[in-house]
């Protein structure tokens, strides 16, 4: 099985799950999380917690919700689709007209046939979703709506899992875990992220690297509020990852500031590793960046999309299924982010040892014979080697050389080898 399969089995195993901002969904998924990242440690906060300016909510789970006609015939369930209630609706069990039932129900009168996803989190109200085709079609009649679901006090659950690096310096990945059964929002963040941390907890890395798995708003700001000093201290880069497995195109919102080592590395990627790419505002932010980038936080965090969340028609309906992602576009998220990982691990400043042009010859870098055609095997290291001045890191360089740093990892490799170019003062870590 390669990876974008194995991505897509796990998109497929939490797909189902009710999940909500609190609540038992996100604790199954957790646990699924678990067998994949046995080191994942999972917090529960308890409800009432203030954080920052928020308070953590009451839990909410919902056991069975069904609306049924007079003659018991069930016309919508919740075990059918779970974006058939609006998510934190409170208990109900009742009688109503078909014009009072209309009242509560919502669609999404331009897409007619596909559910809309709807959510009351901290208005206690309750309602149903379905398409505005079937709303349409009700009959006159009484019907009996139920909602079984509980609001009580609990915790807000999240995932933790770091993977100590050579250095206290951490890339930052951060993913969301509260939405019910929408295959891109957000299925395909946390599949991608359990891989690519499982990939990196295989290998040494320099770095330390963070994953989170949180519900989105309140558990980012749940997680900021425990661990901001210390992530302002160490934190270099960070991506949100947010709709992630469709086969369209690739995005990212950058940092509010720009021009970070996130903003940077992601840009050279998918400008070199992308048949094009869409590079959005800081105002067309949506998810979990607002709380990293917010004044007084300024985390160096951008988010990672590929068809963002508000542009793809798909978007908070029942048609964001399982046959909107695919391992290809799964995939092709997991190598984007690998690739950024690999090139930060080696993104120094970069000064090279000799005046003038090294000899490549006597290094064996050179090809036997000077004759064109050949010349192209050594370009990339003179290249490389034109700009190692000590201003330019790998980064710097690759966008120098209109090449993706990620290409030049192993002309960095052979030429430090050689001896022909050093990390400027020495030491590793300058960023
Ligand atoms: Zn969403």
């Amino acid at each position: 099985m390669d990876v974008g399969e194995e991505i897509y089995e796990i998109v497929k195993k939490i797909f189902p799950i009710n999940r909500s901002i609190t609540g038992g969904g996100v604790r199954e998924t957790l646990q699924i999380l678990h067998e994949y990242l046995p080191e994942l440690k999972v917090y529960e906060v308890p409800t009432g917690t203030r954080v920052f300016d928020w308070t953590v909510p009451q839990e909410w789970n919902c056991e069975e919700a069904y609306i049924e006609d007079e003659e018991h015939n069930r016309i919508l369930d919740f075990q059918t689709n779970n974006l058939s209630i609006v998510n934190y609706s409170i208990p109900i069990d009742k009688w109503v007209t078909l014009a009072e039932l209309k009242e509560l129900i919502y669609t999404q009168p331009d897409q007619p046939e596909l559910i809309p996803y709807v959510t009351s989190y901290y208005n206690r109200r309750y309602g149903f979703c379905m398409s505005e085709n079937q709303k349409s079609e009700l009959k006159e009649g009484n019907y009996h709506i139920v909602i079984n679901s509980s609001l009580k006090d609990g915790s807000l659950s999240y995932g933790e899992y770091v993977i100590k690096g050579e250095c206290k310096e951490e890339i930052f990945i951060s993913t969301y875990i509260c939405h019910p059964s929408m295959a891109n929002d957000n299925c395909s963040g946390i599949a991608v992220a359990v891989k690519l941390a499982e990939l990196l907890g295989k290998q040494q890395n320099r770095y330390t690297y963070r994953f989170i798995f949180v519900p989105e708003t309140i558990g980012a700001i749940t997680y900021l509020s425990r661990h901001l000093e210390y992530m302002q201290k160490h934190v270099i880069a960070g991506f949100n990852l947010s709709c992630v497995g469709d086969n369209l195109s690739y995005s990212y919102v950058p940092t509010r500031k720009g021009g970070t080592l996130a903003d940077r590395v992601i840009d050279n990627i998918l400008t070199y590793h992308t048949s094009g790419y869409t590079r959005y505002s800081y105002l067309d932010r949506g998810s979990d960046e607002r709380q990293y980038n917010a004044p007084g936080i300024d985390l160096p965090v951008c988010c990672f999309c590929r068809s963002k969340f508000h542009v793809f028609p798909e978007y908070h309906t029942s048609a964001d299924n399982l046959t909107f992602v695919s391992k290809e576009g799964l995939q092709g998220s997991f190598d984007i982010l690998r690739m950024c990982f690999a090139v930060i691990e080696m993104n120094d400043l970069y000064v090279c040892t000799t005046l003038c042009e090294p000899q490549l010859g006597k290094r064996n870098l050179y090809p036997k014979v000077g004759q064109k055609g050949t010349y192209q095997s050594i370009k990339w290291y003179q290249d490389f080697l034109a700009y190692a001045d000590g201003d330019n890191d790998l980064i710097d360089i690759g966008n120098h050389l209109r090449v993706s740093a990620y290409l030049l990892i192993d002309v960095v490799r052979v030429l430090l080898e050689n001896k022909l170019i050093k990390v400027k003062d020495g030491k590793k870590g300058s960023f």
